[in-house]
Order: structure tokens, then C-alpha cells, then sequence
């Protein structure tokens, strides 16, 4: 039976990033192959409308927000840290309903970023918000770049 793996929406073709289009990537789609595909969107799951302003880090990353930091604003200026986190605890919800251990989530994304995240306009090291609150509860992840370089048998089973 195949084992169910968290994915970002818009990876998979969604068009839920905050302009309405998407970031579909085969590589990603391939996956299907060998996982069930559970696919989110956080920014959406916390409320959020498509098209929606672009978000960005005033200070820090996820691993703040999900601490309670109110860090977060989008291009209007309005803290949107609360959508964020709540878009992150609906998705961790759903990991734990169907035991989902891994992810594949969207680099450079606010919610979704493993590696790089936007602080203001500058791209820094840092995580996403979603992405913080499933590391936090040992999910691993990682982002659709890094699958590129992975055989199959290096995603944990
Ligand atoms: S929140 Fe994640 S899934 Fe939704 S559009 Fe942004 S990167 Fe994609």
C-alpha cells in the first residue's frame, strides 16, 4: 500500500499561490507513482482568498511565528502572522489524521520554504511557517528542489 506524502498544492499544479497561478513541477508530479499525494495549500487553509496580497517576513521566520511572534506582513501592510500559523496548525492537523511523516513543500514560500524565505525583500536562510510547525512535530521536509537530486529510495519510508 502506498504511504501518503503532504505536498504543496501548487507544486502539483494548483493555482493557489497569492497571484492565482502555480508551480507545477513534474518531478513532483512523478512522486504519484510511489506515495499518495496529500495536497495543501497553508495560506488558504488559514483563511487567505486567491489572489491574495504577497506576504513576507519583518523579522525572523516561521520558527518565530509558530512561538507567537507576530512577525509577518503583507504588501498592504497588515499582519497576517495569525492566517500563517493557523494555515500551518490546519495542515499539521491533517498529518496527523493520516499519519503523514514526510512533505515536499514549495521553496522560498512564507508558509512552505525549507530552506530560503523572503525578510522583506531580501531572500534569507530560514523556514516557512508550515514548514516550522511540522519540523517541530518531526515531520520531514523537504523542498521540491531537493527531490531533484534524490533517488526514490532516499525519501523515508
Ligand atoms: S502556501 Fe504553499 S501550497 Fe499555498 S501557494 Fe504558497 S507555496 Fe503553494
Amino acid at each position: 500500500m502506498k504511504k501518503n506524502l503532504l505536498v504543496s498544492a501548487c507544486l502539483l499544479g494548483v493555482n493557489c499561490r497569492f497571484d492565482g497561478k502555480n508551480e507545477k513541477n513534474q518531478d513532483v508530479i512523478q512522486l504519484a507513482k510511489e506515495y499518495n499525494l496529500i495536497q495543501v495549500c497553508p495560506e488558504q487553509l488559514g483563511g487567505l482568498p486567491t489572489p491574495r496580497a504577497p506576504s513576507w517576513f519583518i523579522i525572523g521566520d516561521g520558527i518565530d511565528t509558530i512561538k507567537g511572534l507576530n512577525n509577518m506582513r503583507n504588501e498592504d501592510g497588515k499582519d497576517v502572522s495569525k492566517n500563517f500559523r493557523d494555515g500551518a496548525k490546519e495542515t499539521l492537523k491533517i498529518c496527523k489524521l493520516l499519519n503523514i511523516k514526510n512533505a515536499v513543500l514549495k521553496e522560498d514560500s512564507p508558509s512552505c520554504g525549507c530552506n530560503k524565505i523572503y525578510l522583506k525583500d531580501k531572500l534569507v536562510d530560514g523556514v516557512g511557517v508550515t514548514t516550522a510547525i511540522l519540523i517541530k512535530n518531526e515531520i520531514n521536509v523537504m523542498s521540491e528542489n531537493g527531490i531533484r537530486s534524490l533517488n526514490k529510495a532516499s525519501i523515508p519510508n
